[in-house]
This record gives C-alpha cells, structure tokens and sequence, in this order.
C-alpha cells in the first residue's frame, strides 16, 4: 500500500530563518531500487542508507542537472553509489565480493547482525558529486571514511570540508514484511551565516543557545517516531520544533527512476577492447548487458556495436 507520508522531503526553517532543515523519509524508493537486485542484507541496508543521505544532501543544494554520492573503499563492500536527478528521481547500485563478505562476517562474528556501512566499505573515500551536465565541470567534495557510522562520515564532511555547523541523524529500519526492504528517515539542520548588522532577531549568544537546543531536540528523535507511518513529516517536526519558531517551507517527492539508455549502453561497450568484447557473444552472435541501476537488459547484435565480423589478431 502506498505510504503517503514516506518517499518525500520537507524543507524548513527555524528561528526566522537563522538553521534552514530537511527531514526525508523513504519507502517505494527503497523497495522499487533493492527489488532489481538481490543483495545480501548487510549490501541492502548500506544502500538504503547511501540512498537516503543522497537524497537529504542533494535536497540541501540547488542543481538543474544530477547529484551523486559515491563511497568507494577497499573493503568487502566496494562501491556504494546513488544519484538523485533535479526532479526527485533516484537510483543506486552497490559492487561487492559475496566471498570477502563472508569472510569478514566470520572473523568479525558479526553474522546475525546487520553492520554499519563503514565497517562494510572499509579505508576510502566519500564523494559528493553536483553535475550540471551541461558541460562545466562538475563540482566535488571528498572526505575520507573514517567515522563509526555513515551519519558520522557526512557530519565531518559537513563541518569540515564545507564549514557549516550541522546535525545530521540517519534511520534504517528493515520492513516487518518479507520483501526484504527497508524504510529510512534523515534529517538535517545546519545554521544559516549570521545576517550583518546589529539585528536584535540574530543575536549571537541567543542563536547560539538555540542551535544548541536544537541539537538536543534532533537527537531526542527516537525510530518509533520517524518510522510511524500515521505521523506527517509536519506533524514529526512540530513536536520536536514547536518552540523553535519552525516556518516548513516546502514539500518534495522522490520516486526510483533510473537513466539507462541503449545508446548509453552502447557507449560504454564500445570503450572496451575489441578482443574483451569478442569474449561477451553468446551463442546467438549478440551480446546481452544488464544495467547496473534497474536490472533493465540490452541486447546489442555485433553490427550494432559496429564490429568486423571477426576479431583479427
Ligand atoms: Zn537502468
């Protein structure tokens, strides 16, 4: 059933204006972008999580083109990757080794548990991508992967590379069906500059007082809050900001929506070596490649992808 308090994001403000916030919280998303894969519980989880930071930290800026948040590292878990297109749309893949996987879990005897994506992904780095994708060059911000869970990794991120006082909380929840789907929640807070002047509302103790209650307010927030499905994302903020003089400004929805094309396809292939490529016909003479983001398969015959009939060595 169709959640309409899930799979969208709610921008707003505190304090006349002084901490701008977001609060999203995801259901089909998850379950349209893990049901096209069928990864291990500890991969799912860590791509919800991955999902749902994109998602807050794209709602954050202003882009026309594509965010993307990529976590690579040398762990078992070697990729982690989500976009979140201008209008909502988002789609994510992982890259893993089963075998490495296996092996960690044995050695950490963390089999019955669900580990943080961290642990999963091991040393590396953590990218946010915003590309315009109308040719000037993309923008990027990096930060290594050290922290104990991903919330932490994105609050030094926000604190140190951009230098902008944050909160950041983020809620994983497997569904209680059997679909092997999640449900995810995440805010974020960070305090707008200081306005110049001597503006008795932008009183710099009194803000500073304030940003500390909210502090306490965001982590006041318990799972039993933000996964009640009969609670509006309204109805979640007022209780924890009603005395924080909270202005919500605007709504959002997101939906799974991937970007794959054929000619796309096409593209990649015909970067690879010829005798690579020789390797990958079946026995029909075509070629069969699966996006890495739906699952969506392509069939390209040997003339499309513009080969001679036979590799000459
Ligand atoms: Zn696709």
């Amino acid at each position: 059933m169709e959640n309409k308090n899930f799979d969208s994001c709610v921008s707003f403000f505190l304090q006349n204006g002084a901490f701008m916030g977001r609060f999203v919280r995801l259901d089909k998303v998850l379950s349209q972008i893990l049901k096209n894969h069928n990864y291990p519980l500890n991969v799912s989880n860590a791509v919800a999580e991955v999902t749902t930071l994109a998602a807050l930290s794209a709602s954050m800026l202003k882009f026309d083109g594509l965010f993307t948040l990529q976590l690579q590292g040398n762990g078992p878990v070697s990729l982690l990757v989500a976009d979140v297109t201008k209008d909502g749309k988002i789609r994510a893949s992982a890259k893993f080794d089963e075998q490495k996987l296996n092996q960690a879990k044995t050695l950490r005897k963390t089999e019955d548990i669900v580990e943080e994506t961290p642990h999963l992904i091991g040393g590396g780095y953590m990218a946010l991508t915003v590309d315009e994708l109308n040719g000037t060059t993309p923008y990027q911000g990096i930060v290594d992967l050290k922290g104990k869970n991903l919330s932490e990794i994105a609050l030094r991120y926000f604190q140190n590379s951009e230098q902008i006082d944050t909160y950041l909380k983020l809620f994983i929840k497997k569904t209680e069906n059997n679909d092997e789907s999640f449900l995810s929640a995440g805010i974020i807070l960070q305090k707008m500059p200081l306005k110049g002047g001597k503006n008795a509302d932008f009183d710099e103790e009194r803000i500073n007082i304030a940003w500390e209650d909210a502090g306490a307010f965001i982590n006041s927030l318990k799972p039993d809050e933000v996964f009640d499905d009969t609670l509006s994302a309204e109805q979640i903020l007022h209780r924890l900001f009603h005395s924080s003089n909270l202005q919500i400004s605007a709504q959002r929805d997101f939906k799974f929506g991937c970007r794959c094309s054929k000619e796309k396809l096409k593209n990649t292939l015909c970067s690879f070596d010829q005798k690579d490529l020789e390797d990958m016909f079946d026995e029909k003479g075509c070629i069969e490649a699966v996006c890495n983001f739906c699952g969506q398969k392509y069939t390209f015959t040997r003339h499309e992808l513009k080969l001679k009939e036979k590799y000459l060595q």
